[in-house]
């Protein structure tokens, strides 16, 4: 059995749409595959020491919330960008995916800074961007896989020119409604837009970012882990795609 160890930044400001629920999954899935998923919050003023976890959580929020936490993220930036280059891998979502960029203005002109651990910059606009998506994915050469989610993000995600998006729409809007691409990811850290929350339909990810955990908590490459039956997984997964391809394309 090995213990995975996970940071959960800011749990209390960022767990819109229960976003906590992904944290449930991982926990759950280590379990059946004889591990234990041990969480401590993170929060402002809470010290973040690299080596110390082996997987970061950040979920999403309204402005309000991501005001609150900006500041503070960026007092933990630096030891974060070393955690990150120790190994350790990091799934945001939305409000906590805008603050890995370098900065998010929100819809009242509030700037906030980012950390820039991902090569981004977010603007919200006046529309927002609502509804089921679904993204196709391939994280590992040859394996194509979809994320079927819910958004809800007023920002508009610009990707520097080069950086690599999780995926690419097939309905919604993703990162800007117009680019075409959903999420970013660089190295171990993932950043997406999708709600849900994004585990619980999508358990392949789920199993990725464990199997990254369990590469930086063991050392060498991430380890193939045993296969679950995810019946209810599939379906779960085949509704929300269903409905995001029903809703069409991108707006
Ligand atoms: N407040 C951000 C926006 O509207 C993020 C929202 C969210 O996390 N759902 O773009």
């Amino acid at each position: 059995m090995t213990t995975i160890r996970v940071g959960h930044l800011y749990p209390e400001y960022l767990n819109i749409y229960a976003d906590r629920g992904n944290i449930a999954v991982l926990a759950r899935r280590a379990a059946w595959r004889g591990h234990e998923l041990r969480v401590t919050a993170i929060s402002v003023d809470d010290a973040l020491v690299p080596g110390e976890h082996d997987l970061y959580y950040v979920g999403g929020g309204q402005d309000r919330e991501q005001l609150l936490v900006a500041a503070d993220l960026v007092r933990k930036a630096d030891a974060l960008h070393e955690a990150v280059a120790g190994g350790a891998a990091v799934l945001a979502v939305c409000g906590g995916y805008q603050l890995l960029g370098r900065g998010y203005r929100g819809l009242h002109g509030e700037e906030m800074p980012g950390i820039a651990l991902l090569p981004l910059e977010t603007v919200a606009g006046e529309r927002r961007l609502i509804g089921d998506a679904l993204v196709e994915c391939e994280l590992e050469p040859g394996r194509r896989r979809t994320l079927a989610g819910f958004e809800n993000h007023a920002g508009r995600t610009r990707l520097d020119p080069g950086a690599e998006p999780l995926g690419r729409v097939l309905a919604g809007f993703g990162n800007d409604g117009e680019s075409g691409f959903e999420g970013c990811r660089a190295g171990r850290v993932i950043g997406t837009y999708l709600h849900g929350p994004l585990l619980p339909r999508n358990p392949w990810l789920a199993d990725r970012l464990l199997s990254l955990a369990l590469a930086h908590r063991l050392g060498g490459e991430p380890p193939e882990l045993a296969p679950l039956p995810d019946e209810l997984e599939r379906l779960a997964h085949e509704v929300a795609a269903a409905r995001a391809r029903a809703r069409g394309g991108r707006s």
